[in-house]
């Protein structure tokens, strides 16, 4: 089983419901059978990561990521960065530190490990990492003294993809975020998840303003998708609006559930999207991607 829990699902300056980062656990089973996954992942890990995963942890289901009232950090094994945005990254110097200077449960360092396209990995530590992590007591530390760098390539038609537990696959695409001059050219990606076994998947945006020509084919396919959305229509989007995504096919919208929205989500003005769309993401629930 593969499940999605959003450690939060709102916007890059919501207050309400934490940013939008997420917790892949894949199991050789389910939560049922075992109290504890035997794989994780977190997709983006931004400002309110940190608070959002104490508070996870709080719950019983999810118990096993915390250590005596702290967050066990350890538990998180893998972390995949879409971008480099604060409510994506913020939260990676944290982790890093407690992994490396604070662990309850072992008295050894761990390295989780970290991934991403090569492009993010080198413009992720350099322009935004390297001020509060490359000092260390007595040397300067690089990405690699953190974690395991899984960097992927591009390859003819796309990029490598990893995988959990060698069944889930997970490949990512570019996704037209921030165009400086042309599309693509600051590095953004979304995900396809597969389930290897069943060849069912599951689409999950990142940051991306509306391109449903693009995505067409991954969402038709998928049997579940995750869109991100903003509700007021700026001169310059970054993200798809609300206006957008309900040009979207029924069949398509009836199986996308909406994510990184403002703290207004449950004015009434949006009372519209529970019919219309799978609805909002709800924070700290886990959803079963493949069962
Ligand atoms: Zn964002
Ligand atoms: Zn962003």
């Amino acid at each position: 089983m593969l499940t999605l829990t959003f450690l939060g699902v709102g916007s890059a300056f919501a207050k309400r419901n934490y940013q939008s980062n997420a917790l892949i656990e894949a199991w050789r089973t389910s939560p049922d059978e075992q109290p504890e996954p035997d794989d994780t992942l977190l997709i983006d890990f931004g400002c309110t990561g940190p608070v959002a995963l104490h508070a996870l942890h709080q719950k019983p289901d999810f118990a096993y990521l915390g250590s005596g009232g702290v967050t066990n950090y350890a538990k998180i094994r893998r972390l995949f960065v879409t971008h480099q945005h604060a409510d994506h990254i913020g939260g990676i110097e944290e982790l890093a530190f407690n992994n490396t200077f604070v662990h309850p449960d072992s008295d050894r360092p761990f390295k989780p490990q970290i991934i991403s396209s090569i492009n993010i990995l080198i413009n992720l530590w350099d322009t935004s990492l390297k001020g509060g992590m490359s000092p260390m007591p007595g040397k300067y530390a690089l990405l690699q003294d953190y974690f395991f760098i899984l960097a992927l390539r591009p390859t003819g038609g796309g990029f490598e993809s990893f995988n959990m537990l060698k069944r889930y696959e997970f490949e990512i695409f570019p996704t037209d975020h921030i165009q400086i001059e042309r599309k693509y050219d600051w590095p953004s990606y979304g995900l396809t998840i597969r389930d290897t076994q069943t060849g069912e998947s599951v689409f999950y945006s990142g940051d991306s303003r509306f391109d449903f020509d693009a995505y067409r084919e991954r969402m038709t396919a998928a049997r579940m998708c995750f869109h991100d959305v903003q509700f007021v229509d700026h001169e310059s989007n970054v993200h798809a609006t609300i206006g957008e995504l309900r040009t979207m096919p029924d069949d398509i919208k009836k199986k996308t559930t909406l994510y990184h929205y403002p703290d207004d989500w449950d004015a009434p003005e949006h009372a519209f999207v529970s019919d219309e769309f799978a609805g909002f993401a709800a924070a700290q629930k886990r959803y079963v991607l493949f069962a």
